[in-house]
């Protein structure tokens, strides 16, 4: 056996050995009780999910967590870091409002009408670098994540899971207070990604009357535009109330009409010369 190759089988006998010897089981466990608590706390809050929801914990996930439709039902897949962070409960509820809002065909959540408006898009401005997909994705994912919280927050208010002060201490934390350097056109599509996801972060507190403490979020959303290149500066209010007026009841033509709107926006402003 060539040597790289014993040292690598080495390796993953070490890693199955601390495997085997970790708390595995009981972290399955702790999550299992926590999706329980979840799910009860959404049927007591009003927003009861009738499918049936599975758990898998990926020890690798880069980000918090997400949630799929399999044939079999629903599956929330959450990071290994997210069941240590103590987060874990608030987390679940938000992929549950996910999974309600699918149920309860939302058109935020309807998935042929989103891959309708998405793909029209992208092939009509041939958007093909990972840059500028990721910028679209996340700017659908924010408007998902905007009626996700709508139902999220009132079921933290009823079950007092997340506290006005430790969301305003999240969504603060979520802001990007210095843009990206350089003037090349990868730059500016990211910016425009952080420039939407501060104002994601901020309507959110908006939408649901979360006082801005110390008026800290406005500051850091303000140190971000400021640094940042005039267009996106000035296209950002635009975005803000976009998201913060968005509708509970919206018909499906309406919202493929709203959601094409803002999208075409973001391109627009990404393409502009500078
Ligand atoms: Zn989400």
């Amino acid at each position: 056996m060539p040597r790289q190759q014993h040292a690598k089988l080495y390796i993953e006998k070490i890693i199955e050995k601390a495997m085997e010897e970790s708390n595995v089981e009981s972290k399955n466990e702790s999550v299992k009780d926590a999706i329980h608590d979840a799910l009860r706390l959404m049927r007591d809050s009003g927003f009861p999910i009738s499918g049936k929801v599975e758990i898998a914990v990926d020890a690798d996930l880069p980000f918090m967590g997400y949630s799929t439709q399999r044939a079999e039902g629903n599956v929330i897949v959450v990071a290994g870091r997210a069941v240590e962070s103590g987060m874990i409960e608030g987390l679940l509820i938000h992929e549950l409002c996910h999974i309600y809002r699918t149920e309860q065909n939302h058109p935020s959540h309807n998935k042929d009408l989103l891959n309708r408006v998405g793909y029209h898009l992208l092939h009509e401005y041939e958007l093909h670098k990972d840059y500028q997909v990721k910028t679209i994705q996340q700017a659908v994912n924010h408007i998902q994540d905007l009626y996700a919280d709508d139902i999220s927050f009132q079921v933290f208010r009823k079950s007092h899971a997340f506290t006005e002060e430790q969301a305003h201490a999240f969504f603060l934390d979520w802001i990007d207070d210095t843009p990206a350097g350089g003037r090349s056109i990868r730059t500016r599509w990211i910016n425009i990604d952080v420039m939407l996801n501060n104002c994601f972060a901020f309507s959110n507190l908006t939408r649901h009357g979360v006082r801005d403490i110390d008026g800290k979020v406005q500051k850091a959303v303000e140190a971000f535009l400021s640094q940042t290149d005039e267009a996106i500066s000035q296209a950002s209010p635009y975005f803000k109330e976009f998201m913060t007026n968005l509708k509970e009841d919206v018909s499906e033509p309406q919202f493929e009409k709203d959601l094409t709107e803002y999208l075409n926006k973001i391109v627009k402003l990404a393409q502009q010369t500078q």
